[in-house]
């Protein structure tokens, strides 16, 4: 069986309510990088936050991380365009990647491009409402070629994340195009709890997003269940030769009455994969399954 991709998402926008180990400022981050590559991750993604974990998305806060984190070991970086918490245009969204992009030490090996625009407001259980009602994720196609060119002008490789069959099909027009280039890595995401905008986590929605994986394409694909319980699916996942995106920022992970860390979440998953037949990839691996480009960094 082919080696797996292990990504530690280990922060997204979650709270502290749910598992108290959620990392959010840069030393913190820096330190889950480096116990979740030590456990078997080869890709570490993150979200810029302040002290009581309000979104940060100034540059100053990537480069501090992404350097802490080369500081300590090669794991591949996978910063965030800031989400809904950068809602500006194309540039604006992508400007703390450029800053990044200014030395090696900063530099982060992925960007992210979401293929599609969906509504992502937050669904309160308790209350059975909208907390919010006009929150759009937008992505238009002039703004995901200008990521593309960018992207493939640093030589990044660029985190397709795929919400819906929507985001898919663009990611086929696209490589159709010649936008993007083979292999594509896919992020099939799922969603679930307070949030509608994915597939449901379970084995339904993942078959609907792996059914229409652009035909006659180089593809690899991964899985996110934001706000659900990836292991739930994870052995389809595993036996049907998928790769893992998984951590605290997308689910408060426990063992019985006790929270998990990142680390341990990684640990879990990566014993799961091998217990199935699927060594973790190391980071030589990961870059040559996914055949990442040499990046280019500005004088
Ligand atoms: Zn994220």
């Amino acid at each position: 069986m082919n080696k797996i991709i292990i990504e530690a998402r280990v922060n997204e926008l979650a709270t502290r309510k749910g598992n108290p180990h959620v990392p959010f400022l840069p030393h913190e981050i820096i330190a889950d990088a480096k116990a979740c590559y030590d456990e078997g991750a080869a890709i570490v993604h993150f979200h810029g936050r302040t002290a009581d974990g309000a979104p940060d998305h100034d540059p100053g806060f990537y480069l501090e991380t992404n350097a802490g984190i080369r500081a300590q070991s090669d794991i591949l970086i996978h910063p965030t365009l800031g989400y809904v918490a950068n809602d500006t245009d194309a540039k604006g969204r992508f400007a703390a990647i450029e800053e990044m992009m200014k030395a090696p030490e900063t530099a982060p090996d992925f960007a992210p491009m979401d293929t599609g625009s969906v509504n992502v407001d937050w669904w309160n259980p308790e209350a059975g409402r909208y907390d919010t009602t006009d929150l759009i994720y937008k992505n238009s196609t002039a703004t995901l070629m200008y990521f593309a060119e960018r992207i493939r002008h640093h030589g990044l490789t660029p985190y397709l994340v795929s919400w819906n069959v929507s985001f898919t099909r663009q990611i086929e027009q696209f490589l159709k195009m010649g936008v993007l280039s083979q292999p594509a890595y896919i992020c099939f995401c799922m969603t679930d709890e307070i949030i509608f905008a994915g597939h449901p986590g379970t084995t339904a929605g993942l078959d609907a997003h792996t059914t229409f994986l652009p035909a006659g394409f180089d593809t690899v694909w991964t899985v996110v269940n934001y706000k659900g319980d990836l292991f739930e699916l994870s052995e389809k996942i595993i036996r049907e030769g998928g790769h893992i995106s998984i951590g605290l920022g997308d689910y408060a992970y426990r063992d019985g009455p006790r929270h998990l860390t990142n680390a341990e979440v990684i640990a879990k998953i990566v014993a799961q994969a091998r217990a199935l037949g699927r060594e973790p990839a190391t980071v030589a691996e990961t870059r040559e399954i996914l055949n990442m480009p040499e990046k280019q960094i500005a004088a």
